[in-house]
């Protein structure tokens, strides 16, 4: 098509590493959001709201580093503090001041941070907040919600893009998938039906603003509901706010929506735009990682090593990150940009008649492809009422030709057409975008 053919032309440098990485790495890439199909950009730098490929085009950001980048790409004193700290030299082998100023950090804007315990991925995060759950409850069995991500270790692989089911998915145990309950996620008398029957469930784990940053959104009185339901069944509530965390309010969901988890996990933003995760939570738990407290209650303490836990240039990013938040407005900015970024997409929905819609909280987006052709408006439209499978649902083709266009017009979207906004993103951007957003969808008409 015309939209591949302007892809490829802009793109040969891109096209030539792909080639190579094609004979080194599956599929090429390092992380399936990065599969594009003929090939994704290779980016050569990146700043503020704007990354750069190895051919030179500018693309306004809004995968934002997964997430993680709620101030833009290489902000001065996030940036200025990773160098002071790599200068001083990156594993210690040993504890260190920047540790402690971290995890200051995070309790200063998450009052449910008792104990903090640091982890090099949300990944690692989730596998510990599961870990620490089964052995305080002394149960076994998971809650967790279709649709919902918490990484890709074995017991959170189910029920995620597929196996809704809960059959396990290739190289995962059976004997493991069968320890997840997967509930569809808004239903709580399914839930109160499921804690009632079994005893047990160790813990219920979710994406507290939906699945994909609320792409399928939940209702916050659904979130009171999971709090009420785990206290009175003596299961834990974690917070998986790898993505939540510092976005949806700089204190999460949880502050947010005013519930205390009883663990939550933290990545992306936690550790600045560096490697970085945390587990924290209520200290009897985390006590499950203390010697002395583990001890004094005669329990084996769970073991928890990590070469790279806490090192000091992602501790020194995430302190700076997160303070940023803490005394400035940038996390209102971010998602003040998103509302007119929601906007004004929106209006170019309206005013080329095409039945999509924009919809989104706080600093993000997703955009509704309508894959039934119901009759939808933006301003009639509400994701509250569509079901999971419709909003999931993607016309693979169109929405990887609209990836492209966008692309092709200066903007990089994530696979879902959604994305994050930042502080640093300005006028100028959302401007930019919304014109790339016509330009593209006339291309895709033409
Ligand atoms: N949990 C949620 C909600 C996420 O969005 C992600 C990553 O996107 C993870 C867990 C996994 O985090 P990581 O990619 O750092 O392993």
């Amino acid at each position: 098509s015309r939209i591949v053919t302007a892809y490829r032309q802009r793109t040969p440098g891109s096209a030539d590493l792909a080639r190579q990485a094609a004979d080194l790495l599956p599929s090429g890439i390092t992380h399936d959001a990065r599969h594009v199909d003929p090939y994704g950009i290779y980016v050569a730098r990146a700043q503020g709201p704007h990354k750069w490929d190895v051919d030179g085009n500018r693309y306004v950001d809004f995968f934002g580093g997964h997430g993680a980048l709620i101030l833009g790409h290489g902000h001065p004193t996030v940036a200025a503090a990773i160098a002071e700290a790599a200068a001083e030299g990156s594993q210690f082998g040993a504890s260190h001041p920047r540790e402690i100023g971290w995890a200051r950090a995070i309790q200063r804007l998450i009052p449910s941070a008792e104990r903090v315990r640091f982890t090099n991925s949300g990944t690692e995060a989730t596998l510990m907040a599961v870990r620490l759950a089964r052995a305080f409850t002394g149960r076994s069995t998971l809650l967790r919600f279709k649709g919902h991500f918490h990484g890709w270790h074995d017991h959170m692989t189910s029920g995620y893009s597929n196996h809704f089911d809960g059959s396990p998915t290739p190289g995962v145990l059976q004997g493991i998938a069968d320890k997840t309950v997967l509930v569809s996620p808004g239903d709580i008398d399914a839930v109160a039906a499921v804690l009632k029957t079994n005893p047990d469930i160790a813990a219920i784990i979710l994406e507290p603003t939906g699945s994909s940053f609320g792409q399928v959104p939940l209702k916050p009185e659904f979130l009171h509901g999971l709090r009420a339901l785990t206290q009175a069944h003596g299961a834990l509530l974690i917070f998986d706010e790898v993505v939540t965390g510092f976005r949806t309010s700089r204190g999460g969901a949880q502050v947010a929506f005013g519930i205390r988890p009883d663990l939550s996990s933290f990545a992306k933003i936690v550790a600045g735009g560096m490697p970085g995760a945390a587990v924290a939570g209520r200290k009897d738990i985390l006590d499950l990682l203390d010697f002395a407290a583990a001890a004094a209650a005669g329990r084996e303490k769970i073991g928890h090593p990590g070469t790279f836990n806490a090192n000091p240039v992602s501790a020194a990013a995430g302190i700076a990150a997160l303070t940023i938040l803490a005394e400035t407005d940038a996390n209102d900015v971010a998602s003040a940009r998103a509302a007119e970024l929601r906007a004004g997409l929106n209006e170019v929905l309206t005013q080329e008649r095409v039945p999509w819609a924009v919809y989104g909280t706080t600093s993000g987006f997703h955009l509704f492809m309508n894959p039934q052709g119901r009759d939808i408006t933006p301003a009639t439209f509400d994701p509250h009422a569509a079901s999971m499978d419709e909003l999931k649902a993607q016309p693979a083709q169109l929405s990887a030709r609209m990836r492209l266009a966008m692309l092709v017009n200066g903007v990089d979207l994530n696979p879902r057409l959604g994305g994050f906004t930042s502080a640093a993103h300005q006028a100028s951007d959302i401007a930019d975008t919304v014109a790339a957003f016509r330009e593209s969808i006339r291309m895709l008409r033409a």
